[in-house]
């Protein structure tokens, strides 16, 4: 894959633009960049609404003009639940702290029908595919999605399925580029691994990003190849830098000199559990004081030298993985 002459020229011209969209609204960069460069048709996502955010709406909305894309904002706030990722919609001048849901795309119409279907697949799971279809999300990772639907309303199963850890069930290994488990650079969750769609996504992406940000491009790579992820949630995760000795795709022990906590629950959701979050941190407190980490099927545990500083057993073989 190579940039063409016009696709320089179009990335020249909106990359400041992307950026400061980023800065003002939270949006991913990535995907912004994906739509301008037509590389999706639209995106989507539901951002804390502070008074900054309201005040910079305006703002977003020129920049986004700039760079060729349409903002739709949804008629209501949301106030999200974890663990079971429920939404429940009040008016935008409800005094509770909630989310929106920002769309973009290079048509109004498209934009609207952008917010419209997030909010509507939020409410009901069975609107991810309607909404996915928008998004330009690969075929078989929207089968995926569905499948993931949780129609059983399981308390544990975060409104739907653990994706990332649904995708680890359906694969043998995995490709760096779809490392969901540190940073994903994907605006889905990938049908497996390997899932070749999405590898090609993230190729491209990268492909821009080293021609606008070569840095930054190198940065994401990174964080894609080296760091080994203590992983939960799609918020709630602990990276850690060192040698992993794998027993299986999930388990593993880790000897570390180094550690980057990703404990997000709490400002992801507006509502969390504590006491799993309590117990994540009092891991995220054994591994600062450790220098080993095993994980199986069963326990989690923490040591330092011989001496094991920390034994919690997981009620889910696959939660929390070693990746
Ligand atoms: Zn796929």
């Amino acid at each position: 894959m190579l940039l063409t002459s016009a696709q320089k020229k179009t990335l020249n011209k909106v990359y400041p633009s992307v950026q400061k969209i980023v800065e003002l609204s939270h949006l991913s960069g990535a995907e912004i960049l994906m739509t301008i460069m037509d590389s999706k048709p639209a995106m989507a996502d539901a951002i804390f609404l502070d008074a900054k955010l309201q005040s910079n709406l305006k703002e977003i909305s020129n920049y986004a003009e700039t760079a060729g894309l349409c903002l739709a904002i949804s008629k209501y706030k949301y106030i999200v639940n974890s663990p079971q990722g429920i939404f429940k919609e009040v008016a935008i001048s409800d005094s509770h702290p909630g989310k929106i849901i920002l769309a973009l795309a290079p048509t109004k119409d498209k934009a609207r029908k952008g917010a419209d279907y997030y909010h509507a697949k939020m409410i009901d799971g069975r609107f991810g595919y309607k909404f996915g279809k928008l998004m330009g999300y690969p075929e078989c990772c929207l089968k995926f999605g569905t499948y993931l639907n949780n129609q059983d309303s399981n308390p544990d199963n975060f409104g739907f399925k653990n994706p990332a850890i649904e995708s680890l069930k359906r694969s043998n290994h995995f490709d760096w580029h779809l490392n969901v488990f540190t940073i994903s650079l994907l605006p889905h969750y990938p049908c497996s691994f390997t899932c070749a769609k999405s590898i090609k996504y993230v190729e491209r992406l990268l492909m821009y990003m080293d021609y606008v940000n070569k840095e930054q491009s190198s940065f994401l790579k990174d964080y894609l190849k080296t760091p080994i992820s203590l992983y939960w949630t799609c918020a709630d995760r602990i990276l850690l830098y060192g040698d992993l000795k794998r027993t299986s795709l999930t388990t593993g022990e880790v000897k570390y000199n180094k550690i980057e906590p990703m404990l997000n629950s709490n400002t992801f959701y507006q509502e969390v559990d504590k006491n799993k979050f309590a117990e994540w941190h009092k891991v995220e407190g054994a591994l600062k004081e450790g220098n080993r980490l095993v994980v199986t099927d069963k326990k989690c545990s923490v040591y330092k030298g011989r001496e094991c500083l920390l034994n919690i057993n997981k009620a889910n073989k696959y939660v929390p993985d070693l990746v």
